[in-house]
């Protein structure tokens, strides 16, 4: 090749590697977070408690984007990869506790009738979180809609009364009807009209990288389609558990459900 090309093809091959660390979400090692670990060269897999964890940048200088759970205790932990065991450190973190009253008391606590839907629907949706094929994911997410940040990741959430599990996505309060967007391309795994969850879609990125866009009014798009970050895929609601129309937005990688903040790269 003319030297000059070469060249050319080098600076171009650098600045894409730029572009992707540009698109990584910053290191965030407390529950909820993201840890973002350099890796040695050659690592092609890693697990963090037993679950295949997404890589990305090249061969010669890999990098894992690990979910840590809102549940897991501060500390030293660590990574298993194919060259070896890495150590990262948990730092701990508070998280604001959010009283909700409920008028629709059976959503609170479901009647029995329902406990089998519950479950059904449950089961559709960690058979996705946990699937990991070996698509790429674009990590510049889109903001799915465009509205006021009604509720962050992580609160402490008390329905009625009665503790709950701590809010596992990102709450944009918008009017009903308004568009929502693929946060990145990717495949739709799963739709539905869930008994907390309303009108739900989940989009299946690759490597363990999950969207989840609850409560809508609208979905636009089936099971199996392939759809481009910023593609319309439905539209904003107050369908399943809700107190007014929202999109409740969550991002899963490793099984683990994480503060969207740290993709969006927005600050709450
Ligand atoms: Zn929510």
């Amino acid at each position: 090749m003319n030297p000059r090309l070469k060249l050319g093809a080098l600076i171009v091959s650098c600045l894409m590697f730029v572009q992707n660390l540009g698109a990584m979400p910053a290191h965030n090692g407390h529950p909820g977070g993201i840890a973002v670990i350099a890796l040695p060269a050659q690592t092609q897999s890693a697990h963090y408690l037993g679950n295949a964890v997404l890589i990305t940048g090249p061969l010669s200088a890999p990098v894992a984007i690990v979910g840590i759970g809102l549940d897991v205790s501060p500390g030293i932990t660590e990574l298993t990869t194919n060259r070896g065991a890495i150590p990262f450190e948990i730092k701990p973190k508070s998280y604001l506790t959010e009283h909700i009253t409920i008028t629709q008391t059976e959503k609170v606590n479901p009647p029995a009738r329902d406990y089998d839907r519950i479950i059904r629907e449950r089961d559709e949706m960690s058979a996705v979180f946990k699937s990991f094929s070996n698509q790429r994911p674009d990590l510049a997410f889109v903001l799915p809609v465009i509205g006021r940040l009604s509720s962050p990741f992580g609160k402490k959430r008390i329905f009625n009364g009665q503790p709950r599990n701590p809010h596992s996505g990102l709450d944009i309060a918008a009017p009903e009807g308004t568009p929502v967007l693929a946060a990145s391309g990717g495949e739709v795994r799963a739709t539905g009209d869930y008994f907390f969850n309303g009108k739900t879609i989940l989009i299946d990125h690759g490597q363990g990288l999950i969207t989840l866009y609850c409560h809508l009014s609208d979905i636009a798009v089936t099971n199996g389609q392939l759809v481009e970050a910023g593609q319309h895929i439905g539209a904003v609601g107050q369908t399943g558990r809700v107190t007014g129309p929202h999109l409740h937005f969550s991002v899963n990688l490793n099984q683990t459900r994480v503060d969207p903040a740290l993709l969006l790269k927005i600050d709450q």
